[in-house]
Order: C-alpha cells, then structure tokens, then sequence
C-alpha cells in the first residue's frame, strides 16, 4: 500500500494526538499523556530547534551571495519589507474594526482581581531592544539564538561575499550553497517524524487544558479567530490572486504540512524548516526567494500576532471599561505593528509584547491575567497565520521576479 502524503500524515497525527488529549481527560490518564508521551513531542521540538541557527545561516548567506548584484538585493529587500508592513498593517486594522464591532470586553465579567502576570521583557527598553539587532559577537548570538541579530550577520555576510573578487565569491557561494544543502537533508530528516510529535505534542496541549477556561473568553476568543480567518481566507488570498496571480488552494495545499507544524508547535522558527522546504519542493519558489524571504518573515512578519495583540489589546481596556481615544486607538495600532516585529518565533512571544501596548496607552498590565488562559490555543492559530502569511509573501514577491510557480 501506498504511503499517505506528509501532510496527510502530519493530519492523521493531529487528529489523533486531539482525541488521544481528550480520551486521556475522560478516563483520567492525563498524567500518561503529559509525562510519558510527551517525551516525544519534546524530541522533535528539540531537533527543530536545532536546526534553526545553521539552517537560518546556510540559507541567508547562500541565498544573498546567490542574487549577485547589489540592486537586486535592495529590490527585493524593499520588497519584502513592503509585504511585510502592508499584510501586518491590514491583519491589524482587521482586528482592530472586529473588536470595536463586536466588543468582546464589554460587560464581560472575568474577575479583575486576577494577578499581574510576571513579565519577562523590560518594555522600557524597547530601543535598546532594536539596537541590540547589532550583534557585539556574533558566534555568541549563535549561541544563544539570538535569530535577528544572526539575521543581520549572515545579511551582511552575504552581501559582502558578493563583493569579493570572482575566486573567493564563487568558492564562498559554493561552500554555503553546500553546507545549505547538508541542512536542508537534516531537515527533511527530521520532518519525517513530523506525524509522530505533532500528535504528542497535541495530545500534551490537549490533556492540560480542558475546554472550561474557554467559556468565560468566548466572545473575545471568537473575535480573534473571526479577524485570522479573514486574513487568511480573504486578505492574504486576494493578494496571492491579484498581484501574485497564483491560485491560494494550491499553495495551501504545498505548505499545508507548514500549517499543520506551526498549529502544534506554536512557534514560526521551529516551523521554518518545513516552511522552505514546502515552499520550495511543492510550490517551486527559487533557492534565493524563500532563502532570504522566509527566514526575515519568520522572524519579523507575523500578521497573526499582530491582529492578535491589537485585539487583545482593546478587549483588555473594554473589559476594564477604559475608552480608548481615535488617538490611543492610533497608537495601539503602531505598537501592536512593532511588537509583531519585535517578538520572538516561539510560542508566547507575542503575549508578553501586549505589555508594550498596554504601557503605551496606559492600560493595566495586569490585564494580561485575563487572557492568559486561553492563550495557547490563540498562540497556535495565530503562529499558522504568520507562516501562511510568509508563505504567500514568498510566492508573491518570487512572482514579481518572474519566477514561474507551480
Ligand atoms: N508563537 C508565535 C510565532 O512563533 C509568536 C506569538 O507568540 O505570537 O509565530
């Protein structure tokens, strides 16, 4: 008999991984599911994250080196940037007319006593933040993963490669292409085991929370989940047909092991392996495109997150009673387009940069307690829209190349 499809594969995994979640609820072996089997989903996180730091190097500075000229890496860096501003922007104005429409935080009851949560971003120092984009050692960032300031190294890298004379350009081109194609056979490795630790790690999220911490949240829970699906259904789709002129089932049905992945694992960088690899096997993005394009949307374009932080945003200051001026509403705007930017591809990232906005506006911090329950099923479907997002953005601006997709 035939294999299914990977992403079939990874679906039959999720799916499986939510009933096992929920039988373990009914019949009280939760602690099997969370302990034990967990272990699994742990394992193939890990080897994600392994892969992340080299595989974001070997692509950057292949991929720049590969452009060749300065003018073309400036093109499509601008391009890039646009997409990337534009399809936040617009996911962000999205949420900000629902949550004023439907009002999630009205009268809602939720018990303002709840604590302050423990924040661990200084948001003071958000420009210290952007500054330190600059790696003073760059191996130490490796290290520590420090993705944008590696970002802004292999960047550099690149570009200066391209600058070199013609026998070290082409020797060093070759040698990152190589070390390139070393991690993406690392990585298709690893993606084997895609159906394996998704369905652990779902079974694990389901077993720990079960459906009553939604209910009191439903209003505001329906609101973010109505503004992603009509980005990712209707916004996004109608930039991949107008200006890209590539039909949106068929990329979603490539990258739909990319969506299912970030769906689990809630994280846009652990994702990213699969996310090349789908765009560029199945929907036949050049090397250079998804290897510049990628890597930078994984890490600052999260359209997701950015809908996400402005709703919950508003809905902590409706919940508290507070009306928020056109100006105030201005400004959650800007900050919620900064704090996607500026939060880390890992899950939970873009709940702990609300604190900006809420600083920003003068919002209690401590309404932060109030979404943090249902945070991580919010972080899973906002974490696939940011890779969808990438994803549509790969092909687009691979479409404005000339490149011939699919
Ligand atoms: N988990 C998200 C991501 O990795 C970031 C967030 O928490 O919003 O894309």
């Amino acid at each position: 008999m035939k294999k299914p499809a990977l992403h079939w594969q990874i679906f039959i995994g999720l799916c499986l991984g939510l009933v096992l979640g929920v039988l373990s609820r009914m019949f009280g072996f939760e602690d099997m599911v969370t302990g034990p089997l967990a272990v699994i989903g742990t394992v193939f996180l890990r080897a994600l994250k392994m892969i992340i730091v080299p595989l974001i190097i070997a692509s950057i500075v292949s991929s720049v080196a590969g452009i060749g000229s300065g003018s073309r890496f400036g093109k499509l860096g601008f391009k890039t940037i646009v997409y990337y501003i534009s399809t936040s922007l617009l996911a962000i104005l999205t949420g900000l007319m629902l949550v004023n429409l439907i009002k999630p935080g009205s009268g809602a009851d939720l018990g303002l006593q709840q604590e302050a949560v423990n924040l661990p971003v200084d948001i003071d120092k958000i420009g210290d933040v952007l500054i330190s984009i600059i790696p003073t050692n760059p191996i130490a960032s490796m290290a520590q993963g420090d993705v944008l300031s590696v970002i802004f190294f292999s960047l550099l890298f690149g570009f200066f490669i391209t600058r070199t004379s013609d026998g070290c350009r082409s020797r060093m081109t070759q040698l990152f292409q190589d070390f390139f194609d070393v991690m993406m056979r690392i990585t298709r490795f690893i993606i084997l085991f895609a159906p394996l630790g998704i369905c652990s790690l779902i079974a694990d999220v389901t077993a720990e929370s079960g459906l009553s911490v939604f209910l009191p949240l439903g209003r505001y829970m329906l609101t973010v989940v109505l503004g992603l699906g009509f980005h990712a259904v209707v916004t996004l789709p109608l930039l991949l047909m107008v200006i890209g002129r590539v039909r949106p089932t068929a990329l979603v049905r490539a990258v739909s092991g990319a969506l299912m992945t970030a769906f689990s694992t809630a994280s846009s960088a652990a994702t990213l392996p699969l996310t090349m690899e789908s765009v560029r096997k199945n929907a036949g993005v050049s090397k250079e495109v998804s290897g510049f394009v990628l890597p930078l949307g994984a890490t600052v374009n999260m359209d997701g997150t950015a809908l996400y932080e402005c709703v919950a945003a508003m809905f902590i200051a409706q919940a508290y009673g507070i009306e928020l001026s056109f100006f105030q509403q201005f400004i959650v705007v800007l900050t919620a387009l900064l704090a996607s930017i500026g939060a880390a591809a890992i899950p939970m990232a873009g709940m702990v940069m609300i604190a900006i906005i809420l600083k920003a506006v003068g919002l209690p911090l401590e309404g932060l307690g109030l979404i943090l329950a249902v945070d991580r099923v919010l972080d899973m479907m906002r974490t696939s829209i940011n890779v969808w997002s990438d994803s549509c953005g790969s092909v687009i601006i691979a479409r404005s190349e000339g490149e011939k997709i699919f």
